[in-house]
């Protein structure tokens, strides 16, 4: 029996031009989202404090606190600015150059644009790959000079103003963490967001790096990574274990990876996260055609349904909801199908990972027996959030995860988590009657209700007066 009242698959949306009117923004959290994104990589501080606080506002007016995320945008490498834009022709010579107006034999004849990245003529080889626009344009490097590389176009295409380079294969010698992201980030501390993205992340000691501000500026923020180049492919382990959530940014590691790799990377580091129990985002041209068509194509539907299938945490919208014509199309399109592909899902489960962890092992028990009872619930009460993480690294078959929290933090934070759905309870007291309160609110809300079984975990004081943890099946009376 499919709970149809909810969705495990969680979604993020970016907000942009498209959405970020009260009007849209109510809209876009009526359809479902359950995480706002803000790309720092075009907002301005002033925008970005006046819409935080319009997310804020119209979650409490709407009774559903959402999730904030800031995407800072890390280490990227840019051109500057073009006077008109150069149409690059198939074959020819162009250079890239770390200080305009550096002396250049035959300058007169080869057509050259500036680049952010003063390294850059130490860290490229000369038969190394320079893409611009996202991978649209295409070439070799045929020279190195002192203050310029020379190239070979390979893929033609117009060339304007501050594109974003991807140099597939280079140890980019950037800091991980710019002076922007520092801007950035502490406005986003200022303004009490949920989670920072940190783009381009190389190394656990990326993240390390950020945890350290972040817990400098008393932030409880949780740390995503975004895995978008081969450096972070190599050591996906460690990411993995250093952060609190993964992003899978599939639009820049699509370019900086062989395409046909693409895949085979997603589903390792989905498993490889479900394996350790971290959250896990699927992001990027999900429905890339839905910025100008109303529907979405067939390729589309079955790589939403595939991040299902693996059992993701999270599917992303970008552009759809940024700029698109059609963003609150878009998050019902992925609400339709990742209901549709849980139904199926909860058929032929994949065993869930064998955690060692005591309190994994218990959580696991408490999965164990909510499988076994067809719609049943689980309830869990959790301060930081560490239980409902637990619960639903287990990845329960059906029963949604009711996790009851005192910090609206935690609330929010758990917005990102597979098949948790948090509520806000007020301050724990007594056990037992926490969990009456709780269930009485559950049922107010419709989300249990007279006959349902319940798999509870929680405090139960004994006689001596010991805490001791119990997992409970009831049945709502
Ligand atoms: P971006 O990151 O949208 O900040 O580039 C996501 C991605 O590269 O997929
Ligand atoms: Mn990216």
């Amino acid at each position: 029996m499919p709970d149809s009242t909810y969705r495990r698959t969680k979604i993020i949306a970016t907000l942009g031009p498209a959405t970020e009117s009260e009007q849209d923004l109510t809209r876009l959290l009526q359809a479902g989202v359950d995480v706002v994104r803000l790309n720092m990589a075009h907002a301005k501080h002033d925008w970005t404090r006046e819409v935080i606080r319009r997310i804020r506002t119209i979650s409490q007016k709407a009774n559903h606190e959402v999730a904030i995320m800031m995407d800072i945008k890390g280490p990227e490498i840019r051109t500057g600015d073009v006077d008109i834009p150069i149409e690059l022709r198939p074959g020819e010579i162009f250079d890239f150059t770390i200080k305009p107006g550096a002396d250049r034999e035959n300058s007169e004849e080869i057509r050259s644009v500036d680049v952010n990245y003063r390294n850059l003529v130490n860290d490229i080889h000369v038969g190394d790959t320079v893409l611009v626009d996202n991978g649209l344009i295409r070439l070799e490097v045929r020279e190195k000079h002192d203050a310029h590389i020379r190239c070979c176009v390979l893929t033609p295409g117009t060339l304007s103003s501050r594109r974003h380079i991807n140099l597939p294969g280079v140890r980019v010698n950037l800091p991980s963490f710019t002076e922007k992201d520092r801007a950035d980030t502490l406005v986003g501390i200022e303004e009490g967001i949920d989670f920072v993205a940190l783009s381009f992340v190389r190394e656990a000691a990326d993240i390390l790096q950020l945890r350290s501000f972040l817990k400098e500026h008393k932030s409880k923020a949780r740390i995503v990574a975004k895995i978008e180049d081969q450096s972070a492919i190599a050591n996906l382990d460690e990411i993995i274990r250093a952060t609190d959530v993964l992003m899978v940014a599939r639009g820049d590691l699509g370019i900086e990876v062989p395409f046909q790799d693409l895949p085979i990377i997603q589903h390792r580091a989905t498993r490889t996260c479900l394996a350790v129990g971290r959250p896990v985002i699927i992001a990027t041209h999900m429905l890339e055609s839905m910025i100008s068509q109303p529907m979405p194509t067939r390729a589309e539907i079955t790589d939403v349904a595939n991040a299902v299938y693996e059992q993701a945490d999270c599917v992303m919208l970008s552009g759809e909801t940024t700029i698109g014509k059609y963003p609150i199309e878009c998050v019902r399109v992925l609400d339709k199908i990742a209901r549709r592909v849980e139904e199926e899902l909860a058929e032929d489960m994949p065993h869930p990972t064998v955690f060692l962890d005591e309190r994994m092992k218990f959580m696991r028990s408490a999965v164990v027996m909510a499988n076994e009872f067809p719609g049943s619930r689980i309830v869990t009460f959790t301060r930081r959030g560490l239980n409902a993480a637990g619960l639903s690294a287990q990845r329960p078959a059906r029963a949604p995860i009711l996790a009851l929290t005192d910090s609206l933090s935690t609330l929010r934070q758990l917005r990102i988590v597979r098949s948790v759905e948090p509520y806000f309870i007020g301050p724990f007291g007594d056990p037992e009657k926490t969990l009456v309160r709780a269930l009485d609110m559950l049922r107010d809300a419709g989300r249990i209700k007279v006959g349902d079984k319940l798999v509870i975990i929680s405090d139960v004081i004994t006689t001596d007066d010991e805490r001791v943890d119990s997992i409970q099946l009831r049945t709502v009376g």
